[in-house]
């Protein structure tokens, strides 16, 4: 380890890495912090037993041909073309997903339907004319106000409101807006919908049944490392190696020393010395805020209050090692109904036969919290059981299959997006990057609900405007363009 380095980067997840290889490629030196044994964060792949897991899906789709193509240039040949498979269980049943709106109703009893459509049409209308009268509105405040503004308040009781509870243990009335617009890729989905009806009212039911199996229609493609997620981060590492950056593990960050723009640490298990390195450009932080915010050595009382209230949510993944060739051929399932334990089911043999030995398949099942709340606080044995009761339930498996188990804990999995939360986040951030010194980074570190492309996307973005010296660069002016549901 040198005395200096150009950029020093705390997190070896995707945004950390995507950044240090920006900046090498432009002939910095770089020095990456990590806390964990290995890196790729929220993008990494366990080994049990045999299997590969992945922190649930974890599927790379991007608009962005140029970034796709520097993402399958960094991870390699083995990068490969799916298209998405992926069914939700509601009514009793698996339904295609994204829904099919003819598919959806006629799981539906009738009256519901016909509410469904009712005031689905009735939103359309008030939106045409709105758009006519140049009244269109985008002042959503919650995530409730504009799902009805869009798809009409039945299809909100019968769709939204269970699963984001489910989800987000609140009800969509809490959350901002902002998350639905980067959530459901806004147009997109009423583009669909529009599609929908117009098959409708030509009674156009030719090629939907609900036991169907074949893909649906306007499942999008993506792309996956033949032994998972964490191929990306691992690409990455093959580059920066080459590119002389070093990257060290089990760190312990103890401070971040800003008028020396410097960053101490010792390494876990060797606590007694303390390691101190000081960056010749900028420090990146892409740990969450919290981390960042007890780091930094100066008086931060005015931030505090917002930092209490500003949170993440964390989540528990259960895997179940199943003696069985294959559950099912999709890539996920989702269950909204809220006496599922788990949130999502996704096979990973679905994405690679290289993450399941042969004969034998695996489900991971994803249930999220906050710690410290009862979900949090069950024991390892009470989720297994409980996930093992759903599963069979909705028909995945028969509790005589599973062999074994693994429980998960990560924290800090999903920003939480409360009504308030932009004027929380742009307090804080605006107060650790101040020095210019620190610069924030990444879906952890910036707070932002953005999947794996966002975050590679925002550390390229960064390193070339700081590269460009660009004063006052900072990632809170990133747009989000997708994420996945
Ligand atoms: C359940 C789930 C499903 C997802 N599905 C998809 C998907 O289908 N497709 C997709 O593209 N994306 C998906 N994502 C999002 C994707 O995982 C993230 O966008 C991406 O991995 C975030 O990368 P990052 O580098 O911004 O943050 P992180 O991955 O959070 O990186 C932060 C790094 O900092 C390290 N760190 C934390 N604290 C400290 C500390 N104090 N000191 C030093 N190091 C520290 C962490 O260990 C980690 O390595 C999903 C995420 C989750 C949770």
């Amino acid at each position: 380890m040198r005395e200096s380095y150009d950029y020093i980067i705390l997190g070896a997840g995707v945004a950390g890495l995507s950044f240090a290889h920006e900046v090498a490629k432009n002939g910095n030196s770089v020095l990456i912090l990590e806390k964990a044994k290995v890196i790729g964060g929220l993008s990494q792949t366990l080994e049990y037993k045999g299997f590969l897991f992945d922190y649930c899906a974890h599927r790379f789709h991007t608009a962005d041909k140029e970034l796709l193509d520097e993402v399958k240039n960094i991870v390699g040949s083995n990068f490969t073309r799916h298209i998405q498979k992926s069914r939700m269980y509601m009514f009793g049943r698996f339904l295609k997903y994204p829904f099919e709106l003819q598919n959806l109703l006629r799981a539906m009893k009738l009256t519901q339907a016909m509410r469904a459509v009712f005031s689905f049409g009735l939103k359309f209308i008030i939106r045409q004319l709105r758009a006519l009268l140049n009244m269109e509105r985008t002042d959503f405040k919650s995530y409730k106000d504009w799902f009805v503004h869009y798809f009409g308040n039945t299809l909100y009781s019968i769709m939204c409101e269970p699963y984001t509870t489910k989800i987000w243990k609140t009800n969509p009335g809490n959350i901002s807006a902002d998350w639905a617009d980067q959530r459901f890729q806004g147009t997109k989905l009423v583009k669909l919908f529009k599609r929908i009806i117009v098959k409708l009212l030509k009674l156009d039911f030719s090629s939907y049944s609900l036991e169907d199996d074949s893909l649906a229609p306007d499942g999008g493609e993506f792309y996956y490392g033949e032994t998972g997620a964490q191929d990306i981060p691992h690409g990455f590492e093959r580059e920066l190696k080459k590119l002389d950056s070093e990257i060290l593990t089990k760190v312990v960050i103890s401070k971040i020393i800003e008028n020396e723009k410097a960053v101490e640490f010792t390494m876990s298990g060797s606590e007694e010395s303390v390691h101190k390195v000081a960056a010749k450009k900028s420090i990146i932080s892409t740990i969450p805020l919290h981390d960042c915010y007890d780091y930094v050595d100066r008086d931060k009382k005015e931030v505090k209050e917002s930092l209490d209230s500003l949170k993440y949510m964390d989540i528990i993944f259960v895997y179940l090692l199943i003696d069985k060739e294959q559950v099912s051929n999709d890539h996920w399932l989702y269950f909204p109904d809220e006496d599922i334990i788990f949130n999502r089911s996704v096979e990973f043999k679905s994405w690679s036969k290289k993450m399941t030995p042969e004969g034998k398949t695996a489900i991971c099942l994803d249930i999220t919290c906050f710690e410290g709340d009862d979900t949090w606080n069950k024991s390892n044995q009470s989720l297994i059981e409980e996930c093992i009761g759903s599963s069979v339930k909705v028909g995945l498996i028969e509790e005589s299959e599973v062999f074994d188990s693994l429980v998960i804990r990560v924290k800090d999995a999903y920003p939480f997006y409360d009504l308030n939360y932009k004027s929380k986040l742009l307090k804080i951030v605006t107060f650790l990057e101040d020095k210019n010194v620190v610069h924030c980074l990444g879906r952890t570190g910036i707070f932002r609900y953005n999947n794996s492309d966002g975050s590679i996307e925002m550390g390229i973005q960064l390193a070339k405007k700081l590269i460009a010296d660009e004063s006052g660069a900072t990632a809170l002016d990133y747009e989000i363009k997708e994420i996945s549901y």
